[in-house]
Order: structure tokens, then C-alpha cells, then sequence
């Protein structure tokens, strides 16, 4: 399998290429060059698979046997999916009224991240331990894929990690999943700022073309090819799970920010899957707009509210989401991202928006108000406990149920996130709460970071950091 770009001018690279690569040279994003097709057949053999043994199908035909041998393969996903705390590693809640709830949540930092970011560190030692090439990663978080990317390769011998976190402005769980983490390889830095502010520095690094390279700089962000191809076993799995002998369409609603989780869905769609989505949002409504409107904006800012993973400015999968539902209309996009790159807003034609809305059939944005309520209703009624941003989509549920009380359709609400990682949000829904053991134990671990502060010069800090860590090695 090779993969190409959504502009159409970067061809032929492999998987390896694709697993270090953010944006291709000609500005687009990585995709394989044709996406495979699962046959009805095959596809329902593998009812009986477990979530692992799934992977093991799909994952192959996106990574040639020649990039990784299977039995290489295999255990590298054994291994990646090792640390999950729930057998199913992606367990089904059936709840009354037609709840189903998929948990995503079981892995080491109790967010959706884990899931794609357990394989990609796999991915990332085998090439790197086969070249004897060493990697620094970069990555600026204000919540899950910081965490979720330290797990993946502390420890790793070829690999460092630096983190910026904007200090005070992720959860205080979040931050101390990563300040407690004591590897020499992982380095954490908090920032006095923004996430917008942090971005600033990383960016200026990675626009050093002579600096990336000498130092072998790469940032594993939410674009990243090898995260979205992870992402398709899980709607596969749900697919399975709750259609194992028939042939309706399952609807899978998602709690988006930068689509990153939707697109995954969608490329699962164009395999042949039987699937089709509703995008659940914040306040920060990008996504419903551009879906229905086709108007593609970026937002003035960002409003904070109590799913923060999902308070985003604009959702750059969605030029993938495009690529796919035209068809590979490389030409179109590329003209209409021109637009968008230069005027921060464009109107996404018309042909292209009506492919989206037969994939993404419903969109609803949900108010801090509808996720208290929603939070609070589903302890009350099933005594089941939702992180605000999984009570964005089931309120969608809810939602629909009233509007449609004779709906049959078949529908899985994903749940990008463990409740026990949100204490401010069940406070603030009025939930009755005791500490998780495992956020408990956090409070008492010892912690390893530094500040970067007001005033200092923070991409020569940076430059410095990753220079040093160069140097230690040799
Ligand atoms: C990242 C994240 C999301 C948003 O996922 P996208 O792929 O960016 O759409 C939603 N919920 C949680 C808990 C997350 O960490």
C-alpha cells in the first residue's frame, strides 16, 4: 500500500514515510492511494473476532507485508493493546431506550488517544530500532494526546518526547498524567500561556527545515495518517457487534473536535462497512456549520467549556473527509484549501458538501447546559456515569428519541473519554462522587517538569532542549 496526498502532487510514499509525516511537502494530508474494499462476506466471518483479532485483519491491508511482516505485525498490536483494562478493549454498554455506548476509554490515560497512539509507538520502534535512527518527537496538548503520546514510547530507547502543556488550562488530572511521568526519555514542559500561545514556538521549530531534519523532529499530531487508520477497527468492531446477522445501517454518533475520530468512521464507510455518522459538538460548532452550511470558518477563538478536547478553531481532517466522499477530487480541494489558507474562510461546493451530508446525516451541538443535563439524567435513570464530552453525543440520542420516538435505527454513541478524568464536570452536573483510586494515586506520585514563563525565550529553550538530548545520546 502507498499513499498519496489530498492535493494530489505528493504520491508513492510508504507506510514509514506516512507514520513521520504532519502535512505533505504540496500542504495537503496523507491518505492510501486507493482505499480497500471489504467484501460482505468476509466481512461478516469476522463477526466472532475479537477486537485485537479485528486489527489484525484491517491493519494489513494499509501496511504491506514487505514495510512489516505479519507475524511482526501481530505482535507489535498484542503488544500495543496489552495495557487496556477491559478484555473487549473496546466494550459495548447496552443501556435501555437503545443506548449503546461504545467505551474507548480503557486505555493507560482513560481517553480515545490510546487507542491509535498504543500502535503508533509500536510502529515508531520497530522502524527506528530496525534503522538505528533516533526520533525527538514535539507536541504542544491542552488535553488527551499529550498523555496519551508520552504512555505510547516512554521508555522507548530511540525515541524522546517533548511536551508543552499550557500550565493551568488542561484539567488538573491531565496535567499530572503527564508531569508524573519520570522516564529520562519524556520532557515536559509547563507553559504560562495558551495553547495558541505554545503553538507559536513548536511551529517556528518545525518551519526550521535545517533543524527538523538534523535533529529528526517529528510531532505525531491528530492529522497523522497512522492514528486515523488505527481509528477504523473500532467502528468495524461496532459494526459487528451490533449487526452481526443483519444489513441495516448502524448509525455511530461521534464526539468531534478536529474530526480526527469521524474521519476514521468514514474511511471505515468507504471500505464497505455499513455505517453512517452524526458529528456531536460544543459550542464551538466548526464542524455542524461546515456540514450543513458548507461555510468552512475559522473561529475568531475558542470558547471554553466543560468538553474541552472537543473546544477546537477548525477541524483540518476535514479536507480528508472530502478527498474521500469525492472521490479523490484532489483538483477541488486543493483550489478550495487555496482559498481557505488565504482568506481564513471559504464556501465548500456544493457537490462536495451534498457527498458529506450522505455520510455525516446529522449534526448537533450541545450547550454546557444540555451536557450537565444529559450527565445528570443518565446517573439518575441508569446509574451510568458519562465524561461531558461522550454526554455531548448521547444527548443527540436523547434528543432524537423525543423528536422520534418510533426511531429504530440502530445507534452507538462512541465515548472518547472515562468520567473519573472530569471531576469538575461532575461537580458542576451536581453528580455524587468519590475519587477514583487511580486519579488518587496520581495526587501522591512524585512529578518531573519544568516552567517555561512570561518573558523567557521559549523557542530558544526549546531549540536548546532538543539540541542537548542529541548531544546526551552520542
Ligand atoms: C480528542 C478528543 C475528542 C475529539 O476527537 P477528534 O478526533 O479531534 O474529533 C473528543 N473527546 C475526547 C475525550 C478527546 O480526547
Amino acid at each position: 500500500m502507498k499513499y498519496k496526498s489530498t492535493r494530489g502532487d505528493v504520491t508513492n510514499r510508504t507506510f514509514e514515510e506516512a507514520l513521520y509525516t504532519g502535512y505533505a511537502e504540496d500542504g495537503g494530508i496523507l491518505l492510501p492511494e486507493t482505499i480497500p474494499k471489504i467484501d460482505v462476506k468476509v466481512l461478516k466471518s469476522w463477526t466472532n473476532l475479537s477486537y485485537v483479532q479485528l486489527a489484525k485483519k484491517i491493519i494489513p491491508l494499509y501496511v504491506s507485508e514487505d514495510e512489516i511482516p505479519s507475524p511482526m505485525l501481530n505482535d507489535l498490536l498484542d503488544s500495543a493493546f496489552s495495557r487496556f483494562s477491559a478484555p473487549e478493549i473496546t466494550p459495548i454498554k447496552r443501556l435501555p431506550g437503545g443506548l449503546n455506548v461504545m467505551e474507548l476509554f480503557h486505555g493507560p490515560t482513560w481517553a480515545f488517544k490510546d487507542l491509535a497512539l498504543s500502535c503508533v509507538g509500536k510502529f515508531l520502534q520497530y522502524f527506528l530500532s530496525k534503522r538505528k535512527k533516533h526520533l525527538n518527537i514535539l507536541v504542544g496538548t491542552s488535553g488527551d494526546t499529550g498523555s496519551a503520546a508520552i504512555e505510547s514510547v516512554r521508555g522507548q530507547p530511540w525515541i524522546d518526547i517533548v511536551v508543552l502543556l499550557p500550565r493551568g488550562r488542561c484539567s488538573q488530572i491531565q496535567e499530572l498524567q503527564m508531569t508524573t511521568v519520570l522516564d529520562n526519555n519524556v520532557h515536559v514542559y509547563r507553559v504560562d500561556g495558551t495553547s495558541d500561545d505554545l503553538d507559536i514556538p513548536i511551529k517556528l521549530c518545525f518551519q526550521d527545515h535545517a533543524f527538523t531534519k538534523r535533529h529528526n523532529l517529528s510531532s505525531i499530531n491528530s492529522i497523522n495518517w497512522a492514528r486515523i487508520m488505527v481509528q477504523t477497527v473500532h467502528y468495524i468492531y461496532a459494526y459487528l457487534q451490533m449487526c452481526p446477522s443483519c444489513d441495516d445501517v448502524v448509525q455511530i454518533v461521534v464526539p468531534t473536535g478536529a474530526c480526527g475520530n469521524v474521519t476514521s468512521g468514514i474511511i471505515a464507510r468507504k471500505m464497505g462497512v455499513p455505517l453512517e455518522f452524526v458529528c456531536a459538538v460544543t459550542q464551538n460548532d466548526v464542524v455542524a456549520r461546515t456540514v450543513k452550511t458548507g461555510d468552512y470558518r475559522i473561529a475568531d477563538h475558542v470558547i471554553p467549556t466543560l468538553a474541552p478536547a472537543m473546544d477546537i478553531q477548525i477541524p483540518y481532517n476535514m479536507e480528508r473527509i472530502w478527498y474521500v466522499v469525492s472521490g479523490g477530487d484532489c483538483a477541488s480541494i486543493k483550489k478550495l484549501m487555496k482559498e481557505f489558507e488565504e482568506t481564513g474562510s471559504v464556501t465548500v461546493p456544493e457537490e462536495i458538501s451534498d457527498a458529506v451530508r450522505k455520510v455525516i446525516v446529522d449534526t448537533f451541538v450541545a450547550s454546557d447546559d444540555v451536557v450537565r443535563k444529559t450527565m445528570k439524567s443518565t446517573w439518575d435513570t441508569y446509574e451510568y456515569l458519562l465524561c461531558p464530552h461522550t454526554a455531548v453525543g448521547v444527548g443527540y440520542h436523547y434528543y432524537q428519541m423525543q423528536r422520534n420516538p418510533e426511531d429504530k435505527k440502530i445507534r452507538v454513541v462512541i465515548a472518547t473519554a472515562s468520567v473519573i478524568k472530569f471531576e469538575e464536570a461532575l461537580q458542576s452536573a451536581s453528580i455524587p462522587y468519590t475519587r477514583d483510586p487511580r486519579v488518587a494515586q496520581l495526587f501522591e506520585s512524585k512529578q518531573k517538569y519544568k516552567d517555561l514563563n512570561k518573558g523567557e525565550d521559549w523557542l530558544q529553550m526549546l531549540r536548546d532542549k532538543i539540541e542537548e538530548i542529541d548531544k546526551n545520546r552520542v
